[in-house]
């Protein structure tokens, strides 16, 4: 699918084609992200919000322009809602301090899950480290399920976040947002969801699924990197204070007191990420024209193939069989080391990800400390799955015979 768009497909790895198995690490990039950033530098690239100046005027106009792409693309109800941060990670330290220090009193619970990605593990701890509150696990079962059950008699009224992934980026698993916010809504605690692995993959609809703050980064959705999202509601994010001072963010400054900028401003001090911002908006009209649909019919195709060819391998152990999953296959072979393969396999030109995949609790969930990741993107084919197969059987035999 459209793997003409990316240039860097016509590059080779060790004089092989690139075969590109690690998109939930990051994206590659469409000329149209590369081109558009590019000609912003070369021939339009000015400050945002502060100058009069036409270069500026044009500027703004396509930074707030992004701004309503992405409103359009997670369908929130007004662009106050949404807010450029770094990233995935900077959008729940955001979330963290800020909601921490408006709402998170000594004695309140913040729910996470075991799935968890470090990036929504460690804010949470330094946040109840700071507050004197507790941090409280929903666990998962051994297909990689949440333990729903188990979620509700954590639930009570000290809960005042649950903060959960969408899609686990070890496990696939799709978590049942919706459900999830019901449920967390109904103590009053508000729900914070981590859309670095379903942003890219899926139509996603933050009013549908009543999520108080969702946020995803742009380098996984075939933008740029050092540019994320974060959504919040309208009326939390008023009610908590500033994350960072600084320029663009304030209103009137004296000595004696400043007042802030209203809302998105409030959160984006200093000059922001200006062709990042750009760059990602070429991302979204691009995922928009292909159709989100599309990319997740066709990458459902490629994990139900891979799937099935994966199993076929003696010594295999898949992590995460959930029924409903995105494009993640992460697994480990009896005897053989992940590093040793994934050495193997880039030699073949294959690139994919081992190690404990920024999720040491999962790992220590099935008593291992690493595995072996292949992720897929729109680019990704049937034949490199085949190719990705045979060589990995290849490898088996190899190592097993040593
Ligand atoms: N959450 C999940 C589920 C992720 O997969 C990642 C990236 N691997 C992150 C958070 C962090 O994203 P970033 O590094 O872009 O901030």
């Amino acid at each position: 699918m459209r793997k003409e768009d990316f240039p860097i497909f016509k590059t080779s790895v060790y004089g092989l084609p690139l075969v590109y198995l690690d998109s939930a690490a990051t994206a590659q990039k469409p000329s149209v992200v590369i081109d558009k950033m590019t000609n912003f530098y070369q021939s339009h690239y000015g400050t945002v919000h502060r100058a009069i100046y036409k270069l500026s005027k044009e500027a703004t106009f396509q930074y707030e322009e992004t701004r309503s792409l992405v409103r359009a693309f997670l369908n929130a109800d007004k662009n106050e809602e949404i807010i450029f941060t770094r990233g995935t990670t900077e959008a729940i330290n955001l979330v963290a301090y800020s909601f921490g220090k408006a709402f998170i009193q000594p004695g309140d619970e913040i729910l996470i899950s075991e799935m968890e990605h470090h990036s929504n593990i460690v804010p949470w701890q330094l946040l109840v480290e700071d507050r004197g509150a507790r941090l409280k696990v929903i666990p998962f079962d051994e297909r990689g399920v949440l333990d729903l059950k188990a979620f509700e008699k954590l639930l009570s009224s000290k809960t005042k976040l649950v903060a959960v992934t969408h899609i686990s980026n070890v496990l696939g698993t799709i978590n049942p947002i919706k459900e999830i916010a019901k449920m967390a809504h109904a103590v009053n605690a508000k729900i914070l969801v981590d859309g670095a692995q379903s942003a890219p993959h899926m139509k996603i609809d933050v009013q549908d699924l009543d999520v108080d703050f969702y946020l995803f980064s742009g380098h996984k959705i075939y933008g740029p990197t050092g540019i994320g999202v974060l959504y919040g509601k309208e009326a939390l994010l008023n009610a908590m204070p500033p994350y960072q001072g600084g320029g663009d963010m304030i209103e009137t400054v004296t000595f004696e007191k400043t007042t802030y900028n209203v809302l998105p401003l409030k959160f984006e001090a200093g000059t922001p990420m200006i062709a990042e911002v750009i760059g990602l908006g070429a991302a979204i009209r691009y995922l928009q024209n292909i159709g989100l649909e599309a990319i997740y019919t066709h990458e459902q195709e490629l994990l139900n193939y891979a799937t099935k060819k994966l199993k076929e391998i003696n010594g295999i152990h898949i992590l995460g069989n959930a029924d409903k999953k995105g494009a993640i296959l992460t697994f480990t072979l009896e005897k053989i080391h992940p590093l040793d393969l994934a050495t193997f396999l880039d030699l073949q030109g294959i690139s994919m990800r081992t190690g404990h995949l920024c999720a040491q609790p999962v790992m220590r969930h099935f008593g291992i400390s690493s595995a072996i990741r292949v992720s897929f993107g729109l680019y990704n084919t049937k034949e490199e799955i085949d190719y990705f197969i045979e060589c990995l059987k290849k490898a088996v035999e190899k190592m097993l015979w040593i």
